[in-house]
């Protein structure tokens, strides 16, 4: 099947589809994403008007047989951060469209009617956009339910809630998990939702009938090493095997567990927000550990089911619970699912939203802790209500409106749980990375890496993450570059090295750092939060003390150490 690349003019509503450039066959997900950004969207742009480009790009390995490659990445220029975006997720419809033969979906223009809603429905022999008006405000769930009447059993969707429609900035883009059409993945951050809103679009649904697995160049070694890894995989120690959520015992320790707005760094409330917790409310309440995506081996997604056995949310991971429970001061899991299940719902990002309530809260206009409170805003989001907008857009969008002082993001975008006073390289990361405030470009959980190697870990994990979201393979399965380039080289039939794969991540970093520099972002923009350098947290009273000179060196490249190649994605 020859490959094609997806062309949507929103302006004009006309679809086109085009042979997939050649020259682009070993590039997928975020470093696709980011070489068309370069190409063909004006980086000065309105991210929310007809210049900014909504790209949907599955990794290079999606729709194959290799174990855990089905993401998808979604990129645009950020109304959040004002740079480039990609934010990856599981779910079916990366691998979908692949399987369909489509490397990519290009949304470009807007239409003239801003209270226009459209579907984009594909299938291996037609795309089209649908009129969907009727559909316009609905929440995530509900639509995902609608859409499965009208779409046959085997299609999966890419949609918005209200909150995107809004053109919100902390909104989500959501993908349907394997098991049940949930939208419970998200590609969550940065504001994709709202520039996907901005186009008119509230869904893609994508449906490959009985299209079967992309086939490899060279299928008896592909198939080799797939089988080679899984037995790996499953003989090793499966650290993700309970989800993130179960981090929170260590990030506890480790001070890194941020509570009230970030002024402490553990919280009273670690015993209650362990995800221990949840696996162990699996065997009374149902639910349980499922693969978000088919052909996912790690299997870290938990299903959270309420007190009487009927499903609540999926999945519940450690930044929602320290983001919207710890950060806020809120205690009891229940609440903190109720609350991811309603982000989910209005289609918000858990991380920027739990920030932003906590900055509302530290600022005086709610109080710590008042779970009901919390979810009345995420109601009041939906409702588009003055306080909906402002905590909607964002952490910095509160810090703005309420005029308070500690306001913890990296270039506009909230800081995750990951905090950076404690794990210092993961601050040298959120400095640098063209992404702003984001953990999944680079993390090593150590605390201890001397200040003269944070940048060149950084920078190590940042090539190797930044490669891994390329191939579609997930963080969680932890892939090394010399497994991807196997994977690469069989696959695509030519010879694929771990230094290429190397020289593929730094790309796709220098194609990130270009686009934001003709943004207007400079080295200034590199800094992290004053909260972040003068409150101090832990028994070691720690802040991020790291000087400018050495964050400045992880952005130039420092060659191949051995250390590289020994690396998994998320150290
Ligand atoms: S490891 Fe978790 S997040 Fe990654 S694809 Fe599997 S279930 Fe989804």
């Amino acid at each position: 099947m020859t490959d094609k690349l997806i062309r949507v003019d929103m302006t004009n509503q006309a679809v086109t589809v085009e042979p997939f450039p050649a020259e682009w066959k070993l590039l997928g997900g975020r470093a696709l994403s980011g070489r068309i950004l370069l190409d063909e969207c004006d980086p000065t742009c309105d991210p929310l008007g007809p210049d900014n480009v909504f790209v949907l790009a599955p990794g290079a390995l999606a729709g194959s047989a290799a174990p855990t490659s089905g993401r998808i990445s979604v990129g645009a220029k950020s109304p959040l951060t004002k740079g480039i975006k990609e934010a990856n997720s599981g779910g079916n419809p990366g691998q979908h469209l692949t399987k369909c033969g489509y490397r990519a979906i290009v949304v470009k223009g807007q239409p003239s009617n801003p209270d226009a809603r459209f579907g984009l429905s594909v299938t291996a022999d037609e795309v089209k956009l649908v009129p969907a008006d009727d559909l316009k405000g609905m929440w995530n769930y509900a639509l995902c339910e609608s859409l499965a009447s009208i779409y046959a059993d085997s299609a999966s969707f890419i949609t918005i809630g209200p909150a995107g429609e809004q053109r919100l900035r902390g909104a989500s883009v959501a993908t349907t998990d394997q098991d049940n059409r949930h939208p419970a993945r998200h590609a969550a951050r940065g504001g994709l939702g709202a520039v996907m809103g901005s186009k008119g679009l509230k869904y893609v649904a994508v449906d490959p009938g009985k299209a079967r697995a992309r086939q490899p160049s060279n299928p008896k070694e592909f198939a080799q090493i797939c089988k080679k890894y899984t037995r790996d995989y499953l003989d090793g120690p499966q650290i993700f095997k309970h989800g993130t959520s179960t981090t929170v015992k260590a990030a506890q320790i480790l001070n890194t567990f941020p509570s009230k707005n970030r002024v402490e760094g553990q919280s009273a409330h670690a015993e209650t927000l362990d995800g221990a917790n949840i696996v162990a409310n699996f065997e009374r309440r149902g639910g349980g550990m499922h693969n978000c995506l088919t052909g996912c081996i790690v299997k870290c997604s938990n299903i959270v089911n309420d007190e009487d056995g009927n499903y609540k949310t999926s999945a519940l991971e450690f930044e929602t619970l320290t983001l919207l429970g710890a950060n806020c001061d809120i205690g009891n899991l229940d609440d903190v699912a109720d609350l991811d299940r309603l982000c989910d719902e209005v289609g918000v990002d858990t991380i920027e939203t739990g920030a932003a309530i906590a900055v509302y809260m530290d600022a005086g206009k709610m109080e710590f802790g008042d779970a009901e409170g919390a979810k009345r805003i995420l109601q009041e989001i939906a409702d588009g209500t003055e306080v909906g907008k402002i905590i909607g857009n964002g952490a910095a969008s509160v810090g703005e409106h309420t005029k308070h002082h500690r306001v913890p993001v990296c270039k506009g975008q909230a800081i995750p749980a990951w905090d950076p006073r404690t794990i210092k390289m993961v601050g040298v990361t959120y400095a640098t990375s063209a992404m702003g405030a984001d953990h999944t470009a680079g993390l090593v959980v150590n605390p201890g890496i001397p200040e003269d190697q944070l940048a060149i870990v950084s920078q190590e994990s940042q090539i190797i993450n930044a490669a891994c979201d390329s191939t579609g393979f997930c963080q969680f399965v932890q892939p090394t570059l010399q497994d991807m380039a196997d994977y690469y080289t069989h696959f695509f039939g030519e010879a694929v090295t771990k230094e290429d794969m190397a020289e593929q991540g730094w790309r796709v970093l220098e194609d990130e750092w270009e686009f934001n520099r003709r943004a207007g972002f400079t080295d200034a923009d590199d800094v992290l939060p004053a909260c972040m350098k003068e409150d101090a947290i832990g028994p070691g009273k720690a802040v991020f003390d790291v000087k400018p000179e050495s964050i400045k060196q992880a952005k130039i490249r420092q060659g191949n150490r051995p250390e590289l190649f020994a690396m998994k994605a998320v150290g």
